[in-house]
């Protein structure tokens, strides 16, 4: 039997006062936007970068990196031209740096593609690297004042509220509904002002964790609030449990220079760059399983020469405590010559300043500054093997 089409969502019109709400979110927004970088010059370059940095990342910092990042690379040319391991270096402690690659490899496409110029059709917006349904939708319309929905998170809970949907927003169905409304609300030639508008006020009003309905100037619209529901809203899928994960690296001294991997490109944290190591076994002490794990990855025999520090960093449901530990290299060996790359793109030696340069996750970023600040590190630099 073939599968009867998914019904279609049912229209907002005639249930829902569409035209006293797009006046009511718009007058506010008028009054209340905040001051952004990019919406000073409303750039295609500029509201791209933005919505690529504000993915998974909160408003504050984000502006932080963006100035940083436009200074350094004000156009597209630029970008384009830079060496991966610059844009990397600028993303650290951004997180998700698989960002930071397709940034360079949508600005190395237009380059190529469009003759340097941002692309002005959708299509073509959401064919660069990175670019999904949301930002191309959020970029078309703040850019380009393209009447498109643009439905992330934040859109997504207020219109959950707003229409007081009793089902999880995670849910296909809901996902639908909740896009046809976008659409329906969205007033023709306002896309710009509209969209921005609908994610500004979930960011400072109808906020996750506590809306301000007091203060709303949607309020008698809400469904939610009519119905006594909005503590209830979104309805949320179980969050997935966290998952603890011990492991150990090794800082290896030799010769007066320092050894650090660069991660490879199928990898989690992709051309970011680590002191190896990896997960304590069970029945192993932390340092057991780094002189292990640093011949597993690199094929090099260590001893240990002082613990550094243990450091604690998070990646999507994981909780990392990392033990990190001087070595040097067992005699017989020449690490320059020998090292083997079983778990890394490349491997380079390099004089402690110069480590500043190359992009690092976030633990082994903070093990780096307490190994640079070490007093045993002249010590370990100026020892022979
Ligand atoms: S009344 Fe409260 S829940 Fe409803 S839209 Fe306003 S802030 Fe959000």
């Amino acid at each position: 039997m073939p599968k009867a089409p998914a019904k279609a969502p049912a229209p907002l019109a005639g249930a829902f006062d569409i035209e006293g709400f797009r006046t009511d979110l718009l007058n506010w927004f008028a009054s209340c936007a905040r001051d952004l970088p990019w919406r000073r010059t409303l750039e295609p370059y500029h509201v791209w970068l933005s919505e690529i940095m504000l993915q998974q990342t909160q408003m504050d910092r984000a502006v932080q990196y963006f100035q940083r990042f436009i200074l350094r690379f004000p156009d597209m040319a630029s970008l384009a031209a830079a060496h991966e391991d610059e844009v990397l270096k600028l993303w650290e402690g951004l997180g998700y740096y698989s960002r930071a690659k397709n940034l360079l490899r949508a600005a190395r496409v237009v380059m190529s593609g469009h003759g340097g110029e941002f692309p002005t059709t959708f299509e073509a917006v959401r064919a660069l690297p990175g670019v999904g349904p949301y930002t191309a939708g959020a970029v078309m319309s703040v850019a380009y004042n393209d009447t498109r929905p643009a439905v992330d998170a934040n859109v997504e809970r207020v219109l959950s509220r707003l229409l007081d949907i009793d089902r999880p927003v995670s849910e296909p169905e809901v996902k639908r509904r909740i896009l046809a409304a976008a659409r329906e609300l969205l007033p023709p030639g306002q896309a710009r002002a509209f969209n921005q508008g609908l994610m500004e006020f979930g960011a400072l009003v109808c906020a996750p964790r506590k809306p301000d309905c007091l203060r709303c100037p949607v309020t008698r619209h809400c469904l939610a609030k009519a119905s006594g529901t909005v503590a209830q809203r979104p309805v949320l899928s179980p969050k997935p449990s966290i998952i603890r994960v011990d492991m150990a690296c090794g800082v290896l001294v030799t010769g007066g220079l320092v050894f650090i991997q660069k991660r490879r490109a199928d990898d989690v944290w992709p051309g970011l760059w680590e002191f190896p190591g990896g997960v304590i076994e069970p029945g192993e002490t932390p340092e057991q399983a780094m002189v292990r794990e640093f011949s597993e990855e690199t094929g090099l025999r260590v001893r240990p020469a002082g613990k550094i520090a243990v450091v604690r960093s998070s990646y999507t449901r994981y909780r990392i405590t990392l033990h990190g530990y001087f070595c040097q290299a067992e005699p017989g060996q020449n690490p320059q010559q020998d090292h083997q790359l079983h778990e890394a793109e490349e491997a380079r030696l390099l004089p402690p300043p110069q480590l500043k340069v190359f992009a690092f996750p976030s633990g082994h970023a903070r093990l780096l500054s307490r190994v640079l600040t070490d007093v045993r590190l002249e010590g370990l630099l100026n020892s022979p093997d």
